[in-house]
């Protein structure tokens, strides 16, 4: 269930080297507006329940991780490494995304009329996107927090989107919390991992994501709320992108001519966090090509041939495969062997 595909040139299997390519745009118009359409319409109607597919013995699995996420594509691009990582070794990975991704931008051309100001019907496109991301990853437990299309996505801060009563910013912070505490009693993960107080880059949906975590993280472990047995989780941390790593993707890019982050300093990056603020790292190299393959799944929203992608070996691997946190409940137990000192694995210390 979590193996891709074996021939390298099917349509449906996200490491296909053609869809990297100029291909990539026919075969989109294709595939993803018929059949891509009709799965991700079979998993809203409920004929597909993404939460039965995942493992029913998710607890015998005895390590068990929870990413909350704002959008379908944010667990790839922030987590895609460390999800893989873990579902290799054998853990529980679940993920919870928040909204459906409605008012992001399509960079796929064939599909622009997808988006919020033409048909509205992009949600559903980054349902299937997302589905076939977490196939690339192994990961068999994803869910949308309330059910799909619970809320949705309230598009960047200061835009009417924002105001929707649907929208995601607009969310009860209590009971979207217990929403999240029901996956947390269920799943009962030792770890879980979201965004800084900052929503990471200050996104409407990215700090509304993490106050519902945080919240939910406190009301989970406290038996005086609701009916299911209380679960504390041991370990939270926060996604981080450390200012040092972002400055060598700046000279690392400049290097190649592109000026994809349109600055010169990381200092001038919203995401860009204090290097001292990281107590962990994860390095899952050898799982970058996993990641790619789902960054390729979100084809709507990430430029598969823009210069990042094309970054040479060595920090191309880095960037993609080591993936940064910082830990904010229970402590970071720094790895010996790490030069830093940091921690090198969510778990350390997890009995
Ligand atoms: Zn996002």
């Amino acid at each position: 269930m979590t193996t891709l595909p074996e021939d390298p040139h099917d349509p449906a299997n996200p490491t296909d080297p053609a869809r990297a390519s100029g291909e990539v745009g026919e075969r989109l118009a294709d595939t993803l507006e018929s059949a891509v359409l009709a799965d991700a319409a079979k998993i809203l109607d409920g004929a597909v329940d993404p939460e039965e597919i995942a493992s029913m013995d998710q607890l015998d699995a005895p390590r068990r991780v929870l990413f909350v996420h704002a959008h379908p594509d944010d667990e790839t691009i922030g987590n895609g490494a460390t999800m893989a990582r873990y579902v290799a070794k054998g853990a529980h990975v679940t993920l919870v995304t928040c909204t459906l991704g409605e008012e992001g931008e399509v960079l796929v051309p064939e599909l622009a009329h997808l988006a919020a100001d033409q048909e509205d019907s992009l949600g559903r496109q980054r349902v299937h996107e997302l589905a076939t991301a977490m196939e690339a990853l192994g990961v068999t437990d994803h869910r949308f927090l309330g059910g799909v299309g619970r809320y949705r996505d309230s598009g960047m801060m200061g835009l009417a989107s924002n105001e929707r009563p649907d929208s995601f910013w607009q969310a009860d912070l209590d009971q979207a919390a217990g929403q999240l505490v029901a996956v947390i009693r269920e799943v009962r993960p030792q770890v879980l991992v979201t965004y800084d107080e900052k929503g990471g880059y200050g996104h409407p949906d990215h700090i509304q994501a993490h106050r519902v975590a945080m919240r939910a993280v406190d009301l989970a472990g406290d038996d005086a709320y609701g009916e299911d047995e209380p679960w504390q989780i041991a370990k939270v941390y926060w996604n981080l992108l450390p200012r040092s790593v972002i400055q060598r993707w700046i000279e690392a890019l400049r290097e190649q001519g592109s000026n994809f982050f349109e600055v010169e300093s990381a200092d001038e990056l919203p995401f860009a966090a204090p290097d001292e603020l990281v107590t962990t790292v994860v390095d899952a190299v050898t799982h970058v090509e996993a990641k790619l393959a789902a960054m390729r799944a979100h084809a709507t929203q990430i430029a598969v041939d823009g210069p990042f992608f094309a970054l040479s070996n060595n920090i191309g691997l880095q960037a993609w495969g080591l993936e940064y946190y910082r830990c904010v409940k229970g402590e970071a137990i720094p790895d010996p062997e790490d030069p830093d000192g940091r921690e090198t694995d969510l778990f350390a210390g997890v009995v």
